[in-house]
């Protein structure tokens, strides 16, 4: 297999929202962690995080040179990716934070497969793929997410109804245990399906051997659907279920469940294997540099502003839906929220929550219809809903169903208490119907509806497993600490 390192593209700081302390090891662990490395993480959605100790060590040696120290420390570990994920699975007070920033190397693609390392994130992987005509399975809605994040929360794509999730997409990864051991697992490992998943806490994701596939060019093209109710979402879905490689439909939940629904196909396309052009410009209209292009948007981001922005695009999506279909590149379909680098400013400081909920097919529209309802009542409405339809997923801890999901967001700014009372009655009703809240987004299970959504049973599993990894508990996170999963 080729290998290429690919220099200064490592976006530590716009990752993590920092720059890490240089790291230097040396032969006796450190007892006493440096102050210089004392750094503010938080998750995406939530700035209220902690200060933590962040090191961005280099190689594998290195790692375990920072294991060992925070033993001797006595500190515990938290792995940090790009710090994508909305609440705290990468947030740990006071604790070591690890981040593979510099382990990043694409290492090639061999018969279908990439390897790469895990703190490559999904940009670094496409572009590489992309020249040699290849596009990776399974991508999230942006591409700044560590191969390794995107195993440790095992997340999905617009392809989830075909693909499923990015554990079945690996064809084996190198874990570095809490002890310094380094392992190679495939699927059929034991502790494979609990690590997929498993929010770092079960030992270092080094390196991925993960699918990418051929395509036959580097476009879609794109069928939009403005949809007048939601019923006419789930329609839309059905109706395109068996012929689309991806699906997703924006929801307005002001409008009772309206919105706009994509369908999109592998197209034969203009668009080339470039990775140069598949991006918009880094301005808009010549004029405004996209980076500050979520300015426009803050003075909208209120509950009254909202209101009108959801109808006008939902004006706009019915004008424009009764086109022909067009064809995108795969990335701007892909990662259509990368377009506005900093749209979750526009938020303003105390940032947003969003609430994923995963609801079994026969029961999704009730449900989905019910928690729109709710919001209404309660007068906290989603500012953007977005649907997806799945499958469910071999890990341990599988967020996803044989159903549909939305996603919903929230800003946290007009009253906290609301919001909260509002996110535990949605996951009460939805987890007695037999739904599912998703990691990556959660950011308020309590561990009983934790283990109630999951069942005990794998929640004691998952448990015993870990205790197995890691006995001395060196591995957490905020997150894990809220569930008492470590
Ligand atoms: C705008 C936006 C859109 C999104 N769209 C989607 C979507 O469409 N589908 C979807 O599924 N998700 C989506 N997400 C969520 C995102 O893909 C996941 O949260 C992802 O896990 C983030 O990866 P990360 O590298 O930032 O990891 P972090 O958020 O930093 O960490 C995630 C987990 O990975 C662990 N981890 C990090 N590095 C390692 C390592 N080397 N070894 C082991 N564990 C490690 C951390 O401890 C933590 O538990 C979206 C997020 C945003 C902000």
């Amino acid at each position: 297999m080729e290998a290429h390192g690919r220099d200064g593209d490592h976006q530590a700081t716009s990752r993590v929202g920092f720059t890490a302390h240089p790291f230097v090891s040396s032969g006796e662990p450190m007892r006493v962690l440096p102050a210089e490395s004392v750094r503010w993480l938080s998750g995406f959605g939530n700035p209220a995080g902690s200060a933590a100790y962040v090191f961005e060590p280099r190689n594998v040696e290195e790692l375990r040179y920072l294991l060992a120290s925070a033993r001797a420390a006595g500190k515990q570990v938290v792995l940090r990716g790009s710090g994508r994920s909305y609440g705290a699975p990468s947030v740990l007070s006071e604790g070591l934070a690890i981040s593979l920033a510099k382990m990043n190397r694409f290492l090639g693609i061999e018969d279908g497969i990439a390897l790469v390392e895990g703190g490559a994130t999904l940009s670094e992987l496409w572009r590489a793929s992309l020249p040699r005509q290849y596009w990776p399975e399974i991508v999230s809605g942006t591409a700044l997410p560590t191969v390794a994040g995107a195993i440790s929360m095992n997340i999905h794509g617009k392809n989830a109804f075909k693909a499923g999730t990015y554990g079945e997409q690996l064809v084996g990864i190198e874990l570095l245990r809490p002890n310094g051991e380094l392992v190679r697992m495939s699927p059929t490992h034991p502790e494979f399906w609990a690590v997929v998943g498993g929010a770092g806490l079960f030992g270092i994701v080094v390196r991925a051997w993960v699918r990418v596939h051929a395509v036959p060019s580097g476009g879609v093209q794109v069928h939009a659907r403005s949809i007048k109710s939601l019923s006419e979402q789930f329609e839309a879905f059905r109706e395109f279920g068996a012929s689309a490689d991806y699906m997703v439909s924006w929801v307005d939940c002001f409008g009772g469940g309206r919105g706009l629904f994509h369908a999109a196909n592998y197209a034969e396309t203009k668009i080339g294997f470039d990775p140069a052009k598949q991006l918009p410009a880094g301005r808009i209209g010549k004029v405004m540099p996209r980076d500050q292009a979520w300015k426009l948007l803050k003075p909208f981001t209120n509950k009254f502003g909202m209101r009108t922005v959801n109808a006008v695009k939902y004006g706009l999506g019915r004008a424009l839906s009764s086109s022909k279909p067009h064809v995108e590149s795969l990335a701007a379909f892909n990662f259509l929220l990368d377009s506005m680098p900093g749209w979750e400013q526009s938020y303003g400081e105390s940032g947003l929550m969003q609430i994923q909920i995963f609801v079994p097919e026969d029961r999704a529209e009730l449900v989905f219809g019910e928690v729109i309802e709710m919001q209404n009542r309660m007068g906290l409405v989603s500012f953007l809903g977005v649907m997806k339809k799945h499958k469910s997923s071999p890990a341990l801890l599988d967020y996803s169903v044989d159903g549909y999901s939305l996603a919903m967001d929230f800003p946290r700014s007009s009253d906290p208490r609301l919001l909260q009372e509002l996110g535990i009655k949605i996951a009460d009703f939805v987890i007695a119907s037999g739904g599912k809240f998703y990691l990556a987004k959660d950011d308020l299970l309590t561990p009983a509806q934790f283990e109630k959504m999951h069942g005990i049973e794998a929640v004691q599993r998952f448990k015993l497993m870990r205790e197995i990894a890691d006995p001395e508990r060196l591995l957490s996170s905020e997150l894990a600490k809220r569930l008492n999963l470590a």
